[in-house]
């Protein structure tokens, strides 16, 4: 089994764009603009240039057909050149050599920092596209920090990015781990029972909950060990381990496919590497 350093260098995290990338004040380019870089997104996919190793960000000049039908965002510099973001229709039809890598994909097939930026991105214009207008009055929005707050034009009410906090558990019982599973899964994968933060709730207790609510076992010794950012929209992934404190499985079939205790010796098919969950299991379950 492979042993990760730490449980936050995670793709997604930080780690792997922070030598790569300098946030900027984010602002909408305008007609004359120097050659810079292009995260172009597409639902959960990234379009990129097929390149000689692996599919790169485009840079320079896009072709005709690809040209953004609004005003691209700047958002910084990536390898030192302005990274510019836009989202295209997911009816839109892609020619070659570019090409549509799911940042979401079973088998990742693009580097760590290409799947970083573009997680950056896909978060940045799920924001744009949800603050547009005022969640009070219905006003415009505009900027209004140098980051990514925004103001209503009417109310001035202000608002600022929401990040959906989430508890996903790694349960032990002597040499056996409970895993789920969910029919939206590819076939035979299993992995952590995983909810959303709930009003008024801990992490901890959210942990607690949801494990309760899939399986109807109860944990306990409940540990933080690390928290990757999930843009999918845009969620923050808290990962805890646990121990097994009573309970019979009862798996809440109106979530979940199956739950069951596997023996760690004998673990089905797992999430892809890049996720906290798969960390989690290849640390834990060793
Ligand atoms: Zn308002």
């Amino acid at each position: 089994m492979p042993v990760y350093p730490d449980l936050i260098n995670i793709p997604f995290n930080n780690i792997f764009i922070k030598d790569l990338f300098v946030p900027g004040v984010p602002h909408y380019a305008s007609e004359r603009l120097e050659p810079g870089y292009w995260a172009i997104i597409q639902g959960n996919n990234i379009l990129l240039l097929s390149g000689a190793v692996r599919p790169e960000l485009p840079f320079g000049a896009l072709p005709d057909w690809l040209t953004p039908s609004e005003e691209p965002l700047e958002i910084g510099l990536w390898r030192g050149r302005p990274l510019r973001i836009f989202p295209v229709d997911k009816e839109f039809t892609l020619q070659p050599p570019f090409v549509a890598e799911a940042l979401n994909a079973v088998v990742q097939t693009i580097d760590n920092a290409t799947l970083g930026i573009g997680g950056v991105a896909r978060q940045i214009l799920h924001w744009e596209l949800q603050s547009r207008f005022c969640s009070l009055c219905g006003g415009r929005t505009n900027p209004f920090s140098r980051e990514w707050g925004r103001q209503c034009s009417l109310c001035n009410a202000k608002q600022f990015p929401k990040i959906s906090p989430c508890a996903i558990v790694l349960v032990r019982r002597d040499d056996e781990v409970l895993l789920v599973r969910n029919s939206a899964w590819p076939a035979g994968r299993y992995s952590l029972a995983a909810g959303f933060l709930s009003l008024g709730e801990s992490l901890e207790e959210c942990a607690a909950r949801e494990v309760r609510e899939e399986t109807g076992i109860e944990i306990c010794e409940i540990t933080y060990v690390g928290s990757q950012s999930w843009p999918f929209p845009s969620q923050i992934m808290t990962g805890f381990v646990a121990a097994y404190a009573g309970g019979e499985l009862i798996v809440d079939h109106k979530e979940l496919e199956d739950a069951r205790w596997f023996p760690v010796s004998q673990l089905p098919t797992l999430p892809p590497t890049r996720s906290i969950a798969r960390r989690m299991i290849d640390t834990f379950c060793c």
